[in-house]
């Protein structure tokens, strides 16, 4: 889980250029009657992601575009209001290019390793239309992620980290570690240990996001791949000393750049396998 910079761009801006290429009249009415809302539908959404309180936020029936979510505007009006005029019309869609591009080397904060190629939404439309343009809901992400994350209601007892406004401990300290087999060949499993320090909420919500995204399956392809790469580089050094060497800096090096990715829990792993260096790179 990478942490985001949440975006600065004035929500009413988003909302001005969506509107501006809606071309029903009355489409365009019941949006103006909106309008003077929206900085605060905007800073309503920020409260509660915040303060992990989304959960709190009513939902949507399931299905029913019918449904009337606020002021005379369906919640078909405000999943269009993102599909039509956010994704496939400017100039909303400058703005659904520049939070595309937001996400660091254009890699999906919650894997870490899938290509960015949709935005997220963390409350999902299905179930919280009035926050479908909400900059602060669209987080950049890989298909993968996306499809997984799905669109179930927000609920107080799976919290799951906000890219935009989750704990710092997140990033802080370590959570995720790996275990080596030294088998044929040589491969890495994945688990989530929390800090003692930890309270039971953030547990809960890193555990959820381990499991709901299947990270423990999808870090250990990426993971058995790496592998694979880095036993070869070890075959090339004939001293002990130089592999162990070799393993620590990689571990050191990783954990600095990102302490919780894959490919750092892999590092520290290998780097404390005396079974590995010993002899698991040669499998
Ligand atoms: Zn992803």
């Amino acid at each position: 889980m990478k942490l985001l910079q949440p975006p600065i761009v004035p929500q009413i801006e988003i909302f001005d250029a969506c509107k501006s290429s809606v071309t029903d009249a009355s489409f365009t009415a019941r949006l103006e009657e909106l309008r003077p809302y929206v900085p605060q539908i905007s800073n309503h959404y920020a409260q509660h992601a915040s303060t992990d309180s989304l959960h709190t936020l009513v939902s949507a029936h399931h299905g029913h575009p019918e449904q009337v979510i606020s002021i005379n505007l369906t919640k078909g009006d405000l999943t269009s209001l993102y599909e039509k005029h956010m994704v496939s019309r400017s100039p909303g869609r400058a703005h659904y290019d520049n939070l595309l591009l937001s996400a660091p080397l254009s890699k999906c904060p919650y894997c870490g390793f899938g290509q960015v190629s949709t935005l997220d939404h963390f409350a999902s439309k299905s179930r919280y239309p009035l926050y479908s343009i909400e900059a602060r809901n669209l987080v950049p992400a890989c298909a993968d992620c996306n499809k997984l994350l799905g669109s179930a209601p927000i609920t107080e007892d799976s919290p799951f980290p906000h890219p935009y406004f989750g704990d710092p401990r997140i990033e802080r300290d370590t959570w995720l570690h790996a275990s080596i087999a030294c088998t044929s060949p040589t491969t890495v499993s994945y688990f989530v240990a929390s800090p003692e320090t930890w309270d039971d909420q953030l547990r809960l919500s890193i555990g959820n996001y381990f499991n709901d995204l299947q990270l423990k399956r999808r870090f250990a392809i990426e993971g058995n791949s790496a592998i694979v790469e880095i036993s070869d580089t070890l075959r090339l050094m004939a001293n002990l000393e130089d592999r162990i060497l070799h393993l620590r800096s990689m571990a050191a090096v990783d954990t600095s750049r990102r302490r919780n990715s894959w490919r750092a829990a892999l590092s520290r792993a290998l780097a404390i396998s005396l079974p590995y260096v010993n002899g698991g790179y040669l499998q």
